[in-house]
């Protein structure tokens, strides 16, 4: 009897312990558990531990699946989201580009500036002491 994959619903071989397409570990149903205990031979409350044990491990389980399809979800949409505001971001990178070159161009600026002025002060000085 094949079993089916919960994570992309291949059939697989019967004795197969993961997936043969995505690697997924076999999900047992609880029903299945219950056949393997009985062929067990195990004391009852041992029984009633393992099934305890599995039904926790089965709804975090389940949890972790719905969290895992909540969160694939959301990245799909932020990938959309980043597609669609694609051509604005690189739009505004080239201004912030743009405005760090004007930077740049102000800072050289405001230094020859100031050079100019120191020269024109040193200018006036040798001029002054000249006359
Ligand atoms: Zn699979």
């Amino acid at each position: 009897m094949a079993w089916t994959c919960i994570n992309c619903e291949a059939s697989n071989d019967y004795n197969a312990s993961t997936c043969e397409v995505c690697g997924m570990e076999r999900y047992f149903s609880i029903s299945e558990v219950n056949d393997l205990l009985k062929m067990q031979e195990l004391e009852p409350t041992e029984i009633k531990k393992i099934q305890t044990n599995f039904k926790r491990a089965s709804t975090e389980n389940k949890n972790l699946r719905q969290k895992n399809k909540e969160l694939s979800q959301r990245m799909n949409d932020l990938e959309s989201f980043h597609t669609k505001h694609k051509p604005e971001m690189q739009r505004l990178e080239k201004q912030v580009a743009h405005l760090h070159l004007w930077n740049k161009r102000w800072k050289i600026a405001v230094v020859l500036s100031g050079l100019t002025i120191l020269f024109f002060l040193l200018a006036k000085i040798t001029v002054t002491i000249q006359f």
